[in-house]
């Protein structure tokens, strides 16, 4: 460590810092810190070209200067070993402890957020972030402290890196110093960053300010004498200051006011420190009557704190030569945590509990992320917290490094849904750091989410027990909604569909005529499509709305006509029966078994249920016996007739020959036959069942007189199919 030796100097300073205000100090843990860090980092060498430790003992040392704790010192020297080095978290813990561990990994854990120079909304969630990341405030601590140095060391960065690492202080770290009530490290680090992003004008300002210092310098001598002269007169105590602003904020007055160096006069503010309240008010007004007030421009933050604990009285008077002045009055209590925020509260007070103030950082720091204007400072309090500032929240990233805010326990579709709705409708899970996940996996600070979609994909019901926002609840509910809505206006329509077809009417005319949105309407809906949805909902019926459309004598009408085309209707394709129906040739028709008619017989039909008209003999007992309103005229078609299957029985003597002979005679009469079966009945009698073709009763009448002919053949019957 012979390369060390300045920085042996300059952390030997750093023990002796700690020791000074803190006696009782843990000085070895600081050693080893020292010690460990110099071995991890050697040989690594900063841009400037030196050693890196001189880095981490800067820090060190930027955390004595703030009297932090020997864990916020220990962790200013270890900072980024973990980072930069091959250290691990778990070897820290095993040297140093959990604390100082958790310390080390929080500061590495913020270094890690890929900022993002946005609009000022991200700007304040970025910040709200880290805040929500270090639980321990002494992290954030560190990470300032860090900045600073880094900040202060700027010139050795390349010029890109420079404006990028400016914008990031200008927006993020100044502000979050400013937070925490730490004025002087908001001002150094904005100071740090004006310098860099716009070094011209920062230049300029600068050098009107150096111009003018002697000038300057008189003037702020004799408002300090005036001053001074009449607080012996009255023999007060006080400590008075002319402070020079600091460059950036001129540059902002001059921004915001439009106005030219020389226009600018209060370049100098005042500060007189006493021993004691009402000292404070006597002062204030012995100024006043020096010198005439700028009425709004008196404040008594002594009366009435800000709510971060900030007491001082301001106002701003009328000097010497007609030049504004501004004075800020306070006890020496008031300006040390107005100079120091909280770390005023965090730097080291011997024999003072840790749990007692928690509950009163916790509602302190929570009421000061929530307040919009700059914080000046905090007052009471802050000792060893672990707060959780944001316990309700999540910040996770999206590919492009975008921040977003979620509500703790949010999921891949809470951010899916805080795209784009379709995102959402769409999201099958999504890859956390890289790797993926279901819907259900919980969201964790710092997570940089990409969602992953399907075109298949669609919003259920139990999506709404994996989401936490309300956008995404809404847009589930609205989906499952519109889709069970569109199911209803289809069944709804179909029912109206087929109660119209009952009336012989189209539903795409009807629509067309304009004559269901008239019947919607009359139901009270918008249009027809709300109404099919009612139907569809079970809540109107289709018959209902139908009998509403059809007038009454429409109705009787079709239910005449209906029965007949019924009747035509359920006929298959053209008969070829040679059967006509009250004059009709193409009703299905079907032929009695029990009498089976032939061409050339009488017959009449029967209308069954279902299967068209039944062809009887007029005289069928069977039909005869049957509801007559329902029997109907029928007739042959003799140019359609064709063969019918008939069924004889010929009784006949029991002889050799004879089955021969009668086969004969159906051959001679030019009938086929489809069936024969003969039986003995006993030594002389036979009996023979015969199914014959015949084209009709005529052709019939001359095969059975054929057959009576025949010797031995007693007796030929027609019989029916049955
Ligand atoms: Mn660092």
């Amino acid at each position: 460590m012979v390369e060390t030796t300045n920085q042996i100097v300059r952390f030997g300073e750093i023990q002796d810092m700690v020791k000074a205000y803190y006696p009782d100090a843990d000085l070895d843990l600081i050693r080893g810190a020292y010690v460990y860090s110099a071995r991890v980092h050697q040989g690594q060498t900063r841009m400037s070209g030196e050693p890196y430790l001189s880095h981490p003992v800067a820090v060190a040392g930027i955390l004595a200067q703030m009297k932090l704790d020997e864990a916020s010192v220990a962790t200013g020297l270890l900072h980024d070993t973990v980072e930069d080095t091959l250290a691990t978290t778990d070897e820290l813990e095993r040297f140093f402890g959990s604390e100082i561990a958790n310390l080390v990994d929080g500061v590495t854990k913020i270094s890690k957020i890929p900022f993002q120079s946005k609009e000022e909304r991200q700007a304040e969630n970025f910040r709200k972030m880290i805040l929500a990341m270090s639980r321990d405030i002494r992290v954030l601590l560190v990470k300032l402290a860090d900045r600073l140095h880094n900040m202060r060391t700027l010139q050795h960065m390349p010029r890109e890196s420079q404006i990028r690492i400016s914008r990031e202080t200008m927006e993020i770290y100044a502000p979050l110093a400013a937070r925490l009530g730490i004025y002087w490290l908001r001002t150094d680090l904005e100071e740090l960053a004006f310098r860099h992003l716009e070094p011209e004008r920062f230049a300029y300002i600068e050098k009107r300010l150096e111009d003018s210092l002697q000038e300057r310098q008189v003037y702020v001598n004799t408002v300090l004498s005036i001053v001074r002269e009449r607080m012996e007169k009255e023999n007060i105590k006080a400590i008075i200051k002319g402070r020079n602003k600091d460059i950036h904020s001129i540059h902002k007055k001059m921004l915001n006011q439009h106005l030219e160096f020389d226009q600018v006069h209060d370049l100098t503010a005042f500060r007189i420190i006493l021993d004691s309240v009402s000292d404070c008010y006597t002062v204030l007004g012995l100024i006043h009557s020096l010198w005439k007030p700028v009425p709004g421009r008196f404040k008594d933050y002594l009366a009435m704190p800000k709510s971060n604990g900030y007491q001082s009285l301001h106002t701003t008077v009328i000097g010497p030569e007609g030049h504004r002045i501004e004075i800020q009055i306070r006890t020496h209590e008031m300006d040390l945590i107005a100079e120091e925020g909280i770390a005023a509260h965090w730097s080291y007070k011997e024999g003072k509990s840790v749990d007692d103030e928690d509950a009163k950082v916790v509602n302190w720091l929570r009421q000061m992320m929530e307040w919009q204007q700059e914080l000046e400072d905090p007052r009471e309090f802050l000792e060893n917290v672990r707060v959780d500032l944001y316990p309700d929240e999540v910040y996770v990233f999206t590919p492009k490094g975008d921040l977003k805010e979620f509500p703790k326990g949010s999921t891949p579709l809470d951010f899916a849904y805080s795209i784009h709705s379709e995102v959402g409708h769409s999201c099958v899970g999504a890859r956390v750091n890289g790797k993926m996940v279901s819907l259900k996996h919980e969201l964790v600070t710092g997570d940089t989410v990409e969602i992953v979609t399907s075109v298949h994909q669609r919003p259920s019901k139990d999506w709404l027990k994996h989401v936490k926002t309300g956008r995404a609840r809404t847009k589930i509910r609205h989906y499952i909604m519109a889709l069970e809505k569109e199911k209803a206006i289809a069944m709804g329509r179909e029912s109206v569909e087929r109660e119209l077809k009952k009336w012989r009417l189209d539903i795409a005319r009807v629509e067309k005529d304009g004559e269901l949105l008239r019947i919607a309407q009359e139901f009270n809906f918008r249009t027809e499509t709300e109404l099919y949805a009612s139907i569809g909902y079970g809540r109107q019926s289709a018959k209902v709305l139908v009998t509403r459309l059809i007038p009454l004598h429409e109705r009787e009408k079709v239910k005449i006509e209906n029965f007949e085309e019924k009747q035509i209707k359920e006929a298959p394709p053209p008969s070829k029966s040679g059967v006509r129906v009250q004059g009709l040739s193409d009703v299905m028709v079907h032929f009695a078994k029990c009498c089976n008619p032939l061409p050339g017989d009488m017959i009449r039909g029967f209308i069954t249920r279902g299967r068209g008209v039944t062809i009887h003999e007029a005289d069928c007992p069977n039909l005869t016996e049957s509801d007559d309103k329902r029997i109907v005229d029928a007739s042959w078609d003799e140019k359609q007739a064709h063969d019918r299957m008939v069924k004889l029985v010929i009784h006949s003597v029991n002889r050799p020959g004879m089955l021969a002979t009668i086969s004969s005679v159906f051959t001679s009469n030019d009938s086929d036959i489809i069936q024969a079966n003969v039986s003995v009945i006993n030594d002389r009698e036979a009996r023979g069942f015969f199914v014959i073709k015949v084209r009709n009763v005529d052709h019939l009448t001359r095969i059975m007189h054929s057959l009576k002919r025949v010797k031995g053949v007693e007796n030929v019957e027609r019989l029916g199919m049955a």
